[in-house]
């Protein structure tokens, strides 16, 4: 499938108007949902027609990948912002820190302390959100639900890190509304307000529960890795 600038306008437009319509069924404000566009294994034409059709912020998985994206061809355009979806190394934490202005998935102490010393040396201060494996998954990332209430206390107390939000990568074959209800519980229990939860099959279901923010990919860009 190739997609043509226009056909990239006319996704971004149909999802934000989706947005639109799943704010309204739960009586939200559709303005207090934010689209990221999940940019990771995206060409850098298909990129510069989201650009063009007016999306500024954007996601990726991994940091070389952003910085070859970000830093390379694709101009800094004004206001954009840039998220951290994927896991993070602690030897990548200043890079991490000195491209992305929210970093959504903190989840260990040594983590905090390398992001820490990031943002001390290089004096950025990205918002950090921190990533719950509300699946309990062995394989994925994120801490877990019973030792959540914790970090985050430690991460206020030691770290000087006040996490902005919470993000969780449901397991694929369950049913997501019950992680995104979870997700939406811990992050109430603990007074933070926002919430990054939802992709291209399952963004509306998200808002139900809350949503701020969601990351969609393929539904604004086609498949990924194919041109
Ligand atoms: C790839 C990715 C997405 C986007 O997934 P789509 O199904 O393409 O919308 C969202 N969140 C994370 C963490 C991802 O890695």
């Amino acid at each position: 499938m190739t997609q043509s600038s226009s056909s990239i306008a006319q996704n971004r437009a149909e999802v934000l108007a989706r947005i639109t319509v799943a704010a309204k069924v739960g009586e939200r404000d559709p303005q207090a949902i934010t689209l990221i566009a999940v940019s990771k294994q995206q060409t850098d034409q298909r990129i510069n027609a989201m650009l063009a059709a007016g999306q500024l912020v954007f996601g990726e998985n991994k940091v070389q990948e952003a910085q070859a994206h970000w830093q390379g061809h694709l101009e800094r355009v004004e206001g954009l912002r840039l998220h951290l979806i994927g896991p993070l190394q602690t030897n990548k934490a200043l890079d991490a820190v000195k491209l992305f202005d929210v970093i959504e998935t903190l989840d260990r102490p040594k983590l905090a302390l390398a992001l820490a010393k990031a943002m001390d040396k290089s004096g950025r201060q990205p918002d950090i959100f921190v990533q719950v494996n509300t699946g309990e998954e062995a394989q994925k990332a994120g801490i877990a639900p019973v030792d959540v209430d914790v970090f985050i206390a430690d991460l206020r107390k030691n770290y000087e890190i006040d996490p902005k939000g919470l993000m969780c990568l449901p397991p694929v074959a369950e049913e997501p509304a019950m992680h995104f209800a979870l997700l939406r519980k811990i992050a109430q229990r603990n007074g933070i307000e926002q919430l990054s939860m939802g992709m291209s099959d399952d963004f509306e279901t998200a808002i139900a529960f809350g949503a701020t923010h969601v990351r969609v990919g393929t539904a604004l860009f086609g498949a990924r890795g194919e041109g």
